[in-house]
């Protein structure tokens, strides 16, 4: 069994796009990824902190269009 961890259920995450489980955090040398409990190749988010935002970003079922934060701005002043 791998060590996973639940998702306190007061706070709100997508379920997996791919197979509609809930995610878990699955911790690896003191990095964390948010992941599908299930399988392997549905989605799970870098590893580092707790990146739930992104979890929930990437398992919407509704995608934004290409909504990136690193689009390029010429603001310098
Ligand atoms: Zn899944």
């Amino acid at each position: 069994m791998k060590g996973f961890t639940q998702i306190q259920g007061n706070i709100f995450v997508e379920p997996c796009k791919d197979c509609g489980e809930r995610p878990v955090v699955e911790q690896q040398k003191g990095l964390f990824i948010v992941r599908c409990p299930k399988h392997d190749s549905h989605y799970q988010t870098k590893p580092g902190f707790v990146d739930i935002n992104d979890w929930n970003l990437k398992n919407k079922v509704h995608t934004s269009l290409g909504a990136t934060d690193t689009k390029p701005s010429k603001e310098a002043s």
